[in-house]
């Protein structure tokens, strides 16, 4: 009995123990991961004040990349169910369970309609129709105005048949919402761009931004409109024509110098400055929607997203854009900015570096959960690049909007004076176009 006693007393100490050395242990680890977070919150707030015109002084490498596990299950935690078309290529409809969702329009609460391969640009979907521009910010778009949207139309467009303007020439693109043909004007002989878009569903606020937003605002860093006409159910969207194609195919078939990466970087900023001082955000900014002009000539084009702000309302909160571009705040579902295109651009900046944009291989929605989870991207090979355009890079792919740099300011930075001449580019977009052309006949 003795003996029995004493066995379980010993055997409770023991347990006693056990249990201090587990609350030990698991305190240690805790205290260890919090100071390890607490650590790297306070190196990002004491950054080394940096010398005039750069970011940071010594250029610290980009944010390490996330575990591909980590980010799949923070997705399948906090992303609601896809519903994805066949194969997962076509349009997917996000299941709306009751909670506000990742990716849900908080102003209307539109079901989003997503593109899962990352290739396109998100959309808004309400009954059948398309509201993409949902954020009171926008002028051009009240709610559910589909007879609003064709009233600014039809005021804005010219009148007559755009054949007796313009002679319609081959096919040159086709873009999710339309067509593109290239075409003349019959007047000067002068070379154009035709895009047509139809306005059933969802295209008609696109179409709207398109021709609606930039009417009579000329820059030489945007593919300026010229002309626009109501063809049978049909947008037609007369532009300056860019024989020089986009700066995808740059990107995807060439190597570019550094100086040639800040001449494209000038001319995209310049562009942005522009829209944004007149209080326009672009919100799809992507190596597609850059074009090029024989000449070197760089322009930012495809309004059709666009977001009006105005004195009143200078935020948006709506999810648009195409998923690898996106700004945190924009994946976040938090209110956004002009700033977003300045990640768009920090974005782009990568595609000239490496040829396509972080996450590339990844679905629309793990590349968004790694946005949310990384902030600013990790570089395959950061070493290759100079201590100055690393530097722009972390001053463009900020993930705190509040420090990330405007237009204005990247236009200030010194990566900027490598800038070569546009001509530079020339011997580029035509390697380009013989590569492409060459895979076309293959
Ligand atoms: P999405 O709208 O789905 O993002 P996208 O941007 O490629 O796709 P569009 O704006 O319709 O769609 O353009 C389709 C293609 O037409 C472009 O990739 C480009 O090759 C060509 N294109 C568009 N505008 C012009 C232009 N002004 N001059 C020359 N080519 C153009």
């Amino acid at each position: 009995m003795g003996v029995q006693s004493a066995d379980v007393c010993s055997a409770a100490k023991m347990m006693q123990q056990v249990v201090a050395a587990v609350a030990t242990l698991f305190s240690v680890a805790y205290s260890g991961y919090f100071l390890t977070h607490l650590a790297r919150h306070l190196t990002r707030g004491s950054r080394a004040a940096p010398p005039s015109g750069t970011k940071a002084a010594s250029a610290p490498p980009l944010a390490p990349s996330a575990c591909k596990e980590e980010a799949k299950e923070e997705e399948e935690s906090s992303e609601l169910p896809a519903v994805l078309g066949d194969e997962g290529e076509h349009p997917a409809l996000w299941e709306y369970n009751g909670e506000a969702p990742a990716v849900c329009d908080k102003d209307s609460g539109h079901l989003p309609v997503w593109d899962e391969d990352g290739g396109h640009p998100v959309a808004w979907e309400e009954e059948g129709s398309w509201a993409e521009h949902s954020d009171s910010s926008t002028a051009l778009q009240p709610e559910g105005s589909g007879e609003w949207s064709l009233m600014q139309l039809r005021n804005t467009v010219s009148v007559g048949e755009p054949a007796e303007k313009y002679l319609e020439l081959e096919q040159i693109g086709q873009g999710a919402f339309g067509t593109v043909s290239k075409g003349l004007d019959r007047a000067t002989g002068g070379e154009v761009a035709i895009k047509k878009m139809s306005l059933r569903g969802q295209n008609r606020e696109r179409a709207v931004n398109e021709v609606v937003v930039l009417k009579d605002k000329k820059n030489p860093n945007i593919v300026n409109s010229l002309d626009s006409f109501l063809v049978d159910g049909d947008l037609w969207l007369v532009m300056e024509y860019m024989d020089g194609g986009t700066l995808q195919d740059v990107v995807r078939q060439t190597r570019m110098a550094e100086g040639e990466m800040a001449a494209v970087s000038q001319e995209c900023l310049q562009g942005l400055d522009f829209l944004h001082s007149i209080r326009v955000i672009h919100r799809d900014l992507k190596s597609s929607n850059i074009l090029l002009g024989m000449d070197g000539s760089v322009k930012l084009a495809d309004f059709g997203l666009c977001a009006q702000l105005s004195p009143e309302q200078d935020q948006c909160s709506s999810m648009v854009g195409t998923a690898h571009w996106m700004a945190p705040e924009v994946v976040t579902s938090s209110p956004y900015g002009p700033k977003v295109d300045i990640w768009s651009f920090g974005i782009v900046t990568i595609e000239m570096v490496e040829g396509e944009p972080p996450y590339f291989q990844q679905t629309g929605a793990m590349a968004r959960a790694l946005i949310r989870q990384n902030g600013t991207p990790q570089l395959q090979e950061p070493r290759r690049l100079s201590a100055l355009l690393r530097d722009f890079l972390e001053c463009s792919l900020e993930p705190d909007e509040e420090r990330r740099y405007s237009a204005q300011e990247l236009l200030q930075h010194p990566f900027l004076s490598s800038a070569k001449p546009l001509s530079s580019l020339t011997p580029l977009i035509t390697a380009a176009k013989q590569l492409r052309e060459q895979q076309r006949r293959r």
